[in-house]
């Protein structure tokens, strides 16, 4: 089931209108480590944890060497599990974090990539920059050291409503592109779940997360 998920997703997400690769991220909270190889085996090249403990707990047993992305809220604390094994820190949501990943990678003597998380829906219960001070977000964490940014992440808040939806999509690959005008490393707009990727790639997301398309239901216990 999961290799036929992951095949037919393979096979759906073309590029998006603006010409651009979309890289699948495959969203592993939950699952067991045979889960997410057979995932892996399947073709998927990114996977991403929510979870330090789970991060930790399943590292040495994934097989394939996928990037691995970490894409749920992070403890200030935790940061330290993470060095020098994360490709891509998808949920810095707020300065502390920023400058927490920066110290620790200077003193690993590594340069982190992340994207700012943006609130798009502007919503109490998500984390992430509001989307006015995403320009000022970025410029101060583009002077961290040992930080690059290379691009942007949100999740859009959970309804069928496209005439919701659609806009705060569109706005988020504006600021993309505001950015990318400045910056050369910006490549990622990181936006899209199981219920609404192919929405966000029409609307230019080169970055989709999906957990339950490809593995079914989480297993919470
Ligand atoms: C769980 C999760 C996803 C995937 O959600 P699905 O609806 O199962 O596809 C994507 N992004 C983040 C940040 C998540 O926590």
């Amino acid at each position: 089931m999961i290799e036929e998920n992951v095949k037919k997703l393979l096979g759906e997400i073309d590029k998006n209108p603006f010409g651009e690769k979309v890289t699948l991220v495959a969203a592993v909270k939950t699952q067991t480590v045979d889960d997410i190889n057979k995932a892996i085996a399947a073709g998927i090249r990114d996977i991403g944890d929510n979870h330090v403990q789970e991060f930790k707990d399943k590292y040495d047993g994934i097989t394939g060497n996928p990037n691995r992305h970490f894409i749920g809220h992070l403890q200030t604390n935790k940061v330290k599990y993470l060095i020098g094994k994360t490709y891509l820190y998808q949920s810095v949501d707020r300065f502390e974090l920023a400058e927490e990943i920066s110290k620790r990678s200077e003193r690993a003597g590594v340069t982190s990539d992340c994207l700012i998380q943006i609130n798009i829906g502007n919503e109490e219960t998500k984390g992430g920059f509001e989307y006015d001070d995403g320009v000022a977000a970025y410029e101060k964490i583009f002077a961290m050291p040992a930080l690059k940014v290379k691009g942007l992440m949100a999740m859009l808040p959970f309804t069928d409503d496209e005439d919701v939806l659609r806009p705060l999509a569109k706005k988020m690959r504006e600021l993309f592109e505001r950015l990318r005008e400045k910056d050369s490393d910006i490549e990622f707009l990181s936006m899209g779940m199981s219920g609404d990727w192919k929405l966000c790639v029409e609307c230019g997301s080169n970055m989709v997360r999906l957990g339950t398309s490809i593995f079914g239901a989480r297993h919470y216990n």
